[in-house]
């Protein structure tokens, strides 16, 4: 047995098989083919194995996310045959005599930098596609497919140096037991979707290639990844996964109570979500509403622009599934760690305070206006709010108003229906904090990013796993920004709510219920625990 200590970043305990997820190779070698015929045979089969793939993958994507969704994989698949590819690689086996994985590498290089040059927005897309075919038939290849458990059978652990939020949401989520990472942070989108999804997960262990198949146990409470555990450890993790059982049963008989304090205030528990799929476990622990809707991984799960149709969509399920209850969702929040390739944003030396979230969308209104419409569209089916990330100005929401105004004017001519919709805010910038007496007079309500806040007051970036010991949520001036949030917004008739993974700390459930707060959101796995803290804890006043 061997065990390595980490991090925890989510509590709980998995026992299964490791899988090594490795990120797709960048390097191919030029090697010199004597018999061209066969390098062009290996290539064709390696080509009839990738469209099998994508048709099953096509199949599989129909019944998990519609067919609008599951498109881009019919499209790989013809463009896998398309005949000037098909011929540019055949034709560099033969005159260069080279291995089919080169020819490939080639192929896919020229088509992408073609296709990126051009000035249509949609063939500037096509560069990201080819490059993903291009990777798939490398992988086949090479003999390097399924790394990240696509076609696995079987339960897994994935091990990794570090996973991106985008290569995150493309796992198959429902054999994914547990993450561990050499790298990370305990704030990262990562962190969040582990937590979102429920699984134990831990960071910082110096993880071996080698393990690779072996049966694991991971101890998400004290951080401890077993190798090949003896029978004595195997034993007490099991033990311990029943007690977690047992105690997860017990907050079941909290599910339909109120979220009320002992002295009468009612407290909204909301959830967090990163997309249609995760409405499930909203329900199964009966939060509220939907606190914050993150629809950035509707772009980060897409090979291209969602349309307005596929978003309507996703928000029209999510909003008929919860059934008039409260979905708040917050416009596109990309940039920094969640980077998406058909976006070609341009390097920044410091992503976190460069373009993102609201910046790109008041600058890229094409994109912003697709969403709006799409959210308006769905706010007719159901009870949709809309909330804007990153604010810094009064001027960003006078803007953003203007331009939902805009996109009410155009429903209207068009004789489509949308509900009357609450706006808010994050508040996740000092600069919202010090101003939230006049953005407060803008918007129906405020919702506290404490991810995002803690980063910037603290001037600690929160993907940085070298300071997460020093990133600390509950330092006073984050925990006096919220109370003046929260002061500002009531005084200028605001509502006020958590949305960051600080909402979920129950040693903070009474302090945040004394300041006044009217709603937390926390990860669906959550919703109990802090039910139930909310139902022990005083607000000093009742409703
Ligand atoms: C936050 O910053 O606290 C937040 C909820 O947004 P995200 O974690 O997606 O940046
Ligand atoms: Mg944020």
């Amino acid at each position: 047995m061997e065990k390595v200590s980490g991090k925890s970043i989510v509590q709980g305990i998995a026992i299964g098989k490791i899988l090594c997820y490795q990120k797709a190779q960048q390097s191919v070698k030029r090697i010199k083919i004597e018999d061209t015929d066969a390098e062009i045979k290996r290539y064709e089969a390696a080509k009839e194995t990738a469209i099998k793939q994508l048709n099953e993958l096509y199949k599989k994507a129909v019944k998990e996310v519609g067919e609008m969704n599951a498109a881009v994989f019919e499209v790989h698949a013809m463009m896998i045959e398309d005949g000037d590819y098909v011929e540019s690689i055949q034709n560099i086996i033969n005159s260069e005599q080279v291995n089919a994985e080169y020819a490939v590498a080639t192929t896919g290089d020229n088509f992408a930098t073609m296709f990126s040059e051009m000035e249509d927005d949609y063939f500037k897309a096509r560069a990201a596609d080819v490059k993903d075919i291009s990777e798939r038939l490398i992988d086949i290849l090479s003999g390097n497919e399924n790394k990240a458990g696509a076609g696995s059978t079987e339960p897994f652990i994935i091990i990794a140096d570090d996973l991106a939020p985008s290569e995150t949401v493309q796992m198959d989520k429902e054999k994914l037991l547990a993450f561990v990472t050499r790298f990370g942070s305990s704030n990262s989108h990562t962190a969040i979707l582990a937590r979102t999804m429920n699984i134990p997960a831990v960071i910082g262990v110096d993880i071996k290639e080698e393990w690779d198949g072996k049966l694991a146990v991971v101890d998400g409470y004290s951080g401890t990844l077993y190798i090949e555990p003896d029978e004595d450890i195997l034993n007490q993790m099991k033990k311990r996964q029943e007690e977690d059982i047992q105690s997860r049963e017990l907050l079941q008989q909290l599910k339909g109570k109120e979220d009320v304090t002992l002295d009468g205030k009612h407290i909204k528990l909301y959830a967090n979500i990163a997309g249609v799929k995760d409405v499930a476990s909203v329900l199964a622990n009966d939060a509220a509403g939907i606190g914050l809707f993150r629809s950035e991984f509707l772009y980060l799960e897409s090979e291209d622009y969602p349309s307005e149709e596929t978003q309507f969509q996703a928000y029209k399920t999510v909003a008929q599934n919860m059934a008039g209850k409260k979905v708040i969702i917050r416009t596109l929040d990309i940039g920094a760690d969640k980077q998406i390739d058909y976006f070609n944003m341009e390097h920044e030396d410091n992503p976190a305070m460069g373009y993102r979230a609201i910046r790109i969308c008041l600058d890229r209104v094409d994109i912003f206006k697709t969403q709006l419409r799409a959210l308006l569209r769905a706010s007719a089916f159901g009870n949709i709010a809309i909330m804007y990330p990153m604010i810094i100005s009064v001027d960003e929401v006078r803007k953003i108003k203007e331009i939902v105004e805009e996109v009410k004017a155009e429903l209207d001519e068009n004789g489509i229906k949308y509900g009357d919709v609450e706006q808010g805010v994050m508040i996740e910038t000092p600069a919202s904090v010090m101003i939230s007496d006049m953005l407060a007079e803008e918007v129906d309500f405020f919702s506290i990013g404490t991810n995002d806040l803690t980063q910037y007051t603290l001037a600690i970036d929160r993907q940085n796993m070298r300071l997460d010991n020093i990133y600390d949520s509950h330092h006073p001036a984050v925990l006096r920004m919220i109370k003046m949030t929260v002061e500002n917004g009531h005084k200028h008739g605001c509502w006020v709510g958590i949305c960051g993974e600080l909402g979920a700390d129950s040693t903070l459930t009474q302090t945040f219920i004394e300041m006044g707060i009217d709603e937390l959101s926390v990860s669906p796995s959550y919703v109990l625990p802090i039910r139930k803290k909310i139902r022990e804890s005083k607000a000093g006043c009742a409703d």
